[in-house]
């Protein structure tokens, strides 16, 4: 295989839209040692099967900050793996430091059950995302963007070249327009009409906005409040970037 894809899991936000879960991402390529999830919106474990990953397959993770609607399935993921129908193997979260103390929370609220087993956890320092870390032969970089005290946005740099940015949950942000320079694929946030935003969130015109600034060549909009309707999403973007606009739905895969 050639390239890679991105698979959205949830398109929406934190309240109930049909066909836009919470957040949850998939990244494909061949180069990677199985795919890699970025956030753990609820539903995403049923998402994950919905696109034929098993949860023996689902060896890693990336959490960009702790709101619910982008991490709470790591407790339903944590209670299926001790399923020993589930086959789970070795698990690696990469998250902000403060994942321990979630974990932590979630053993507290709903016992052992919840404890992740076989499973490392990699804390990603907020000073440490300009150098990055490796997985396989891919770059991940990372950088704080002020959505949450802890929130990060993260990119790849694959090795045959292509690179790909995902905001997770941000405002505009100029560390997020450094990381994200002349990506291939920019996967924003967008989650309310220009006419009310709302801040620590992105609009159609700011994530094109922040596409353009940056140099990205695609730019994949997704994270839809209800209120945001995502061809009005698609129509004012692209008043404000010239390339190519995508539109997250869930399910939806874009090459890469
Ligand atoms: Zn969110
Ligand atoms: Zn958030």
């Amino acid at each position: 295989m050639t390239g890679g894809s991105w698979t959205v899991l949830g398109a929406g936000s934190a309240l109930p839209r049909s066909g836009y879960g919470p957040s949850a991402h998939l990244l494909r390529h061949a180069s990677l040692d199985g795919p890699l999830l970025f956030d753990c919106g609820p539903g995403t474990i049923r998402a994950l099967d919905a696109q034929g990953v098993t949860l023996a397959e689902l060896r890693r993770i990336v959490i960009t900050h702790f709101h619910v609607d982008h991490c709470l399935d790591l407790a339903a993921l944590a209670f299926a793996r001790r399923n020993p129908a589930a086959r789970a193997g070795p698990l690696e979260i990469f998250a902000p430091e403060r994942l321990r103390e979630v974990l932590a929370g979630l053993e507290s609220a709903f016992g052992r059950g919840a404890v992740f087993q076989d499973t490392t956890l990699r804390p990603l320092e907020p000073d440490a995302g300009a150098k990055g870390l490796q997985l396989d032969a891919t770059r991940l970089r990372w950088t704080p963007n002020g959505h949450t005290p802890d929130a990060i946005s993260v990119a790849l740099d694959l090795p045959d070249g292509v690179r790909v940015a995902y905001t997770g949950d941000t405002g505009p942000c100029p560390a997020l327009e450094d990381l994200a320079r002349e990506v291939d694929l920019l996967v924003s946030e967008c989650s309310f009409p220009d006419e009310s935003p709302v801040g620590g969130h992105l609009t159609p015109t700011s994530a094109a906005e922040l596409a353009t600034r940056c140099g990205a060549r695609r730019l994949l909009l997704t994270h839809f409040y209800p209120m945001l309707d995502p061809r009005a999403a698609l129509r004012a973007a692209a008043g404000a970037f010239s390339g190519p606009i995508e539109l997250a739905r869930d399910g939806s895969r874009h090459r890469l």
